[in-house]
């Protein structure tokens, strides 16, 4: 069946009708209006999926989405146009143009913790770029997998685009067909078995992954407001966010500023039972949940700690100076846990952040911000913020991904459209004057094309 699919997927590709602009438009303005009509049961899909709150929802998802199809149909006309370049001397006379191309079938493999959002946002740039599209998205969510399905039958022939609900087995079967490009987001681990997949045909694939972020906080850091966008960032989502601030690194002369801020805003945002609280989300599964729970053990809790198995509670936590080789600071943590550390001087930092994979995201705060921006440029890492978490995402206009270990490529408003375009480099050469020197016989030429090479 997926193999049928494919093949007339590549048909229809084949055919040329994604190449019109204006066909692809129209496909994008029924998808909107698909999509602001099923706003409110994509935000209950995602309350049934993880209690996800209906605010974070649609900041998160549905709102985001909608204002990223809205600016690409806005655009689309002037992404797609070709593009007039400077020519080169040595071509003259001639003018130059890049033309953006479809890739053609393209796969995208979503994960669950934004299972909307991430399925959505690659799949309206792979159909503003004129490419076909599977999508996977996550088995994990279920609900919200199905809605997405729904709209995607609703708006595209199977042809041009559609979903393909299923787990591990599904996903390896996309993964032995030839696409065109892989759009893959998730796991690091699997990021790389895609990767594999993809080399077998010399597959483009952009690997949208996750890692260890750290979280600076600088001396001169306003305390109060460090804490206060911290616990949005760290705990929106319940910690399941691919750039959530991961721990902390904190000058040892803040620490005890930094819990009292932190206890005073986990209280002002969850209350003080934040198990009732309707705006902090729960644990994706039983899995997670063990997972999570057991960074806890043995672990010193200023704030949080409790959890509850039956509902996949886990409290907003913060963790006093784990060691490095515990549970917590393994691996990525993906949950509402924060670890803090603190540290005296640059040196800890290095050690400590260089001890990691190059991370998705780092934040640094601080109102010294000459140390802000020397440490912004002295670690490698994907996108990050100063004096704030998360929100580098919300700028379309900033590439979205990570480097190394977190990821390859990059995605967010014209990013999207330009990583699902092929980018075809045209030179047209004018016929009016054909300059000798390049052709043989080359004696006597040599020393010409030195001087040209030297002007350039
Ligand atoms: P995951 O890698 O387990 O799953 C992602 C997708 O891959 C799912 O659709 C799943 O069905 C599929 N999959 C799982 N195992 C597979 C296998 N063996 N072969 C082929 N396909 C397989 O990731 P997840 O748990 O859904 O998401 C969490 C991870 O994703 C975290 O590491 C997080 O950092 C990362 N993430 C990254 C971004 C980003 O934008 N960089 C965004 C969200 C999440």
């Amino acid at each position: 069946m997926i193999t049928k699919l494919i093949r007339q997927q590549k048909e229809y590709f084949k055919t040329g009708k994604t190449k019109n602009v204006l066909y692809r438009k129209n496909l994008l303005k029924k998808l909107l209006k698909e999509l602001v009509a099923n706003e409110n049961q994509i935000t209950e899909a995602l309350y049934k999926d993880f209690k996800k709150p209906e605010f974070e929802s649609v900041l998160t998802e549905t709102a985001i989405v909608i204002q990223d199809l809205k600016h690409t149909i806005k655009k689309l006309n002037s992404w797609a146009k070709p593009k007039r370049i400077m020519p080169s001397l040595l071509n003259f006379p001639s003018s130059d143009y890049l033309y953006s191309e479809p890739y053609g079938a393209v796969l995208i493999i979503a994960p669950w913790n934004y299972p909307y959002q991430l399925a959505l946002a690659p799949l309206v740039g792979a159909i503003a770029a004129g490419n076909t599209v599977v999508l996977k998205p996550s088995e994990l969510t279920p609900n919200t997998s199905t809605i997405i399905n729904q709209i995607i039958t609703t708006v595209f022939p199977p042809e041009i685009a559609t979903v393909i609900e299923g787990g591990v087995e599904v996903s390896t079967e996309l993964l032995t067909q030839q696409w065109d490009y892989i759009f893959f987001t998730g796991s690091v681990n699997v990021g790389k078995i895609v990767a594999k997949a993809a080399a077998v045909h010399l597959t483009p694939t952009t690997l949208e992954l996750g890692g260890k972020n750290p979280c600076i906080i600088d001396a001169s850091a306003n305390i109060k407001l460090t804490a206060k966008r911290l616990v949005w960032g760290k705990f929106l989502n319940a910690g399941q966010t691919c750039i959530a601030p991961d721990y902390i690194l904190i000058d040892q002369s803040k620490k005890e500023d930094f819990y009292k801020a932190m206890k005073t805003e986990v209280e002002i945002a969850y209350s003080s039972t934040p198990q009732q609280s309707k705006d902090f989300a729960r644990i994706i599964n039983d899995k997670n949940f063990e997972r999570l729970s057991k960074m806890l053990i043995d672990e010193n809790c200023i704030i949080g700690g409790q959890t509850n198995a039956e509902s996949l509670y886990i409290a907003p936590t913060v963790i006093d100076e784990p060691q490095l080789d515990s549970e917590v600071m393994k691996d990525e943590i993906f949950g509402p846990i924060l670890p803090v550390i603190s540290y005296q001087n640059e040196k800890d930092l290095e050690r400590i952040i260089g001890s990691y994979d190059k991370p998705l995201s780092l934040y640094v705060f601080g109102t010294n911000s000459a140390k802000a921006k020397q440490l912004i440029q002295k670690f490698s890492f994907g996108g990050g913020c100063i004096n704030d978490t998360i929100i580098h995402f919300a700028n379309h206009r900033l590439p979205f991904g990570g480097i190394g270990n977190s990821g390859v490529g990059a995605y967010h408003g014209q990013h999207t459209f330009d990583t699902f375009s092929h980018k075809k480099g045209i030179v047209k050469k004018g016929n009016w004057l054909d300059l000798p020197m390049r052709y043989a016989p080359y004696k006597g030429k040599l020393n010409f094309i030195r001087k040209v090479f030297k002007w350039l």
